[in-house]
């Protein structure tokens, strides 16, 4: 039973419910409030606080290593990369006005691909490496890709032989960007609602029928759907499946001289310089099957690969200690593009982020909120 006050303020009728309060959620709250300013926008999110992999991810503002852009172009065609990588670019640009490089901890420190003596992905990249390069010109309107062999004397790592950087990309910190994004949308007139997980809905001729965990309901006008690797629970006809990333973080290591994000063997492994440590994630091909799961948590087989490739490659020799581990759920698919699109007459889904929310969820997000408003 609420009180006349409660139900006129928190648990009134919203135009515009979003379940899900990631960052594509709060952007998509964000963009839907400012078009319709006198609208109750809310977002549903069942955890403390925003939960989902935004929080739990890498922190890379990159747009595809040189060996990811080469195996889209083979397997899509040429404009189908091309487009890929504007979107990503586009956003990262725009994510980065909206909120502001201070805010999001953008640091220009460039994204790295790296390669083993005697590596076929390198002798691969390197046989198309200019030609990558041309056919990205245009877009970045600079050359994007450079080998730069005195970047691994810089960084200490061993084992390796090779460097593609680039100077477009760098690490964000992805717990004050999505503080930043949070702050912003309640500011503008977000009603964020955590601890509210959605059972269901069901949708009616008037609105829609929102069933939460408590046991409350709600009518909302319009839905969006922003629960990304969840979206089977509330709309199982749609083709996205969940697929965990392990990640650990080192205590601050003395001396460390990396700087900036690196992708690692066809980006399965992908790490990083943070708080003075290296932030490490990957290693989900050695056990597909058993990381295609909606469950948190880590496990021996993917952590040791981690520690190996910290020990023998990253960090050689030095001594550390781990001072966290921890997992995040990724949406994915068969295909690498998001699902952006109308389910129905009153609902949208946006969800199906792959490992690239942070360059796109801004641009999925105002896609998102435009089809709310047709
Ligand atoms: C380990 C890891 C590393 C990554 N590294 C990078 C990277 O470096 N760069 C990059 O660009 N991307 C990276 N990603 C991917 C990126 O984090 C995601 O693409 C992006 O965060 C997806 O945003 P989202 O808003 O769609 O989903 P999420 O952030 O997952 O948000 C979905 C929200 O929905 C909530 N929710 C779910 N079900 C319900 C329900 N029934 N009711 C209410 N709320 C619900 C969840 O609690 C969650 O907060 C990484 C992901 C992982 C897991």
């Amino acid at each position: 039973m609420f009180s006349v006050w409660e139900a006129g303020q928190f648990h009134r009728s919203p135009h515009l419910a979003v379940i899900g309060g990631g960052i594509v959620g709060l952007f998509t709250a964000l963009f839907h409030k400012r078009r319709h300013p006198h609208h109750h926008v809310l977002v549903l999110e069942r955890g403390p606080f925003p939960s989902g992999a935004s929080v739990k991810n890498a922190g890379f503002a990159c747009f595809g290593s040189p060996s990811e852009l080469l195996a889209d172009l083979d397997a899509e065609g040429t404009d189908a990369m091309l487009a890929r990588v504007e979107e990503r670019w586009r956003g990262l640009l725009e994510l980065r006005a909206e909120l502001g490089d201070q805010a999001i901890g953008f640091e220009p420190t460039g994204g790295h691909e790296i390669y083993g003596p005697h590596d076929p992905l390198y002798t691969r990249v390197a046989e198309r490496f200019d030609a990558l390069n041309d056919l990205l010109r245009p877009l970045f309107g600079a050359t994007v890709f450079q080998w730069d062999p005195a970047a691994l004397e810089r960084t200490g790592m061993a084992r390796l032989a090779h460097l593609a950087r680039t100077d477009l990309e760098g690490p964000v910190d992805s717990g004050a960007l999505m503080n930043s994004l949070l702050r912003k949308a309640v500011a503008e007139g977000v009603l964020f609602r955590p601890c509210a997980e959605v059972l269901g809905f069901e949708e009616g001729s008037e609105s829609v029928l929102i069933r939460l965990a408590d046991g409350t309901e709600l009518h909302a006008d319009r839905v969006v759907v922003a629960t990304n690797a969840w979206t089977k629970e509330l709309l199982p006809q749609l083709a996205v499946v969940p697929a965990r990333g392990q990640v650990l973080l080192t205590q601050p290591i003395p001396g460390l001289r990396l700087r900036g994000t690196f992708h690692y063997d066809e980006g399965f492994y992908y790490f990083r310089d943070h708080g003075g440590g290296v932030l490490l994630g990957g290693g989900r091909n050695l056990d597909i099957a058993g990381e295609t799961t909606s469950e948190e948590g880590t496990t021996p087989l993917i952590q040791d690969a981690l520690v190996k490739l910290l020990e023998e490659v990253i960090i050689p020799g030095q001594p550390y200690t781990i001072a966290r581990r921890w997992s995040g759920i990724m949406g994915m698919g068969p295909s690498k593009s998001p699902i952006v699109e109308r389910c129905s007459e009153r609902v949208v889904a946006a969800v199906r982020l792959g490992g690239m929310g942070v360059a796109i969820g801004i641009r999925v997000a105002r896609k998102a909120a435009g089809l709310v408003a047709e």
